[in-house]
């Protein structure tokens, strides 16, 4: 997760040594230099544009800030679910699925099997695409792909306090560290349930703040079990 600087990151799922930065910088402006020549910006409607961007009045250049992806797993071993305790803000001693930022040059696929081995050091074989989440507000997409445990050699990355397995029955859901997750969770149950898992697409509303509220989410448009 260092492809982008930090000034660019629309808000931390998943921090790394300038975690606290990442996290305030998910609602401030993206830009306050131009990247090209290092004159100031100034925030304007384009011309042929129909929102404000960040613009240079120096060399013309104009700085397009668009959501970003974070991608992760569901990693299953038998009946169970692997899930991480975070070591990091935000969310701290939160449980997860192993998630994190998309990096530059990586397909999503890739980026959640890297997320898995850094997050929970676990061996998977990637499956399909399992849940699309839009969280507009922190500017974010989060993807979740069904996983299967390769072997249970799995231990904790730099950036969670634990990694373990859980039944259904023994899922913390008031200790889940994202809405996202929570969703997602509660859709991978109730799809085994039925023996037939699915595609999910929904997204998030709220503020900033309510991404990783445990208290009951303003809950968006798609039926795909969004409370935490
Ligand atoms: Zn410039």
């Amino acid at each position: 997760m260092s492809a982008t600087p930090p000034n660019h990151r629309a808000g931390a799922l998943h921090g790394g040594p300038r975690r606290g930065l990442r996290y305030i910088s998910s609602m401030t402006p993206a830009l306050n230099f131009c990247s090209v020549c290092g004159h100031a910006i100034t925030l304007r409607v384009p011309e042929a544009d129909n929102r404000e961007r960040a613009c240079c009045d120096q060399c013309g250049a104009i700085h397009y800030v668009n959501p970003k992806m974070v991608v992760g797993t569901v990693p299953m071993w038998g009946e169970q679910v692997l899930l991480c305790r975070r070591a990091i803000e935000p969310r701290r001693g939160f449980w997860t699925l192993p998630a994190g930022f998309l990096e530059a040059d990586e397909t999503t696929a890739a980026g959640a099997t890297r997320e898995t081995d850094e997050e929970a050091g676990a061996r998977i074989v990637l499956g399909p695409l399992f849940t699309m989440y839009d969280v507009v507000h922190v500017r974010q997409i989060h993807l979740f792909y069904l996983a299967r445990l390769v072997d249970t050699d799995f231990m904790p990355g730099e950036e969670s306090l634990e990694v373990r397995l859980f039944d259904e029955s023994d899922v913390p859901w008031n200790e889940l560290a994202f809405r996202t997750v929570s969703a997602t969770l509660r859709q991978f149950f109730a799809d085994r349930r039925l023996e037939r898992f699915g595609v999910h697409t929904g997204s998030i509303e709220g503020s900033p703040r309510s991404l990783s509220g445990t208290a009951t989410p303003a809950l968006a448009t798609m039926a795909a079990g969004l409370a935490p």
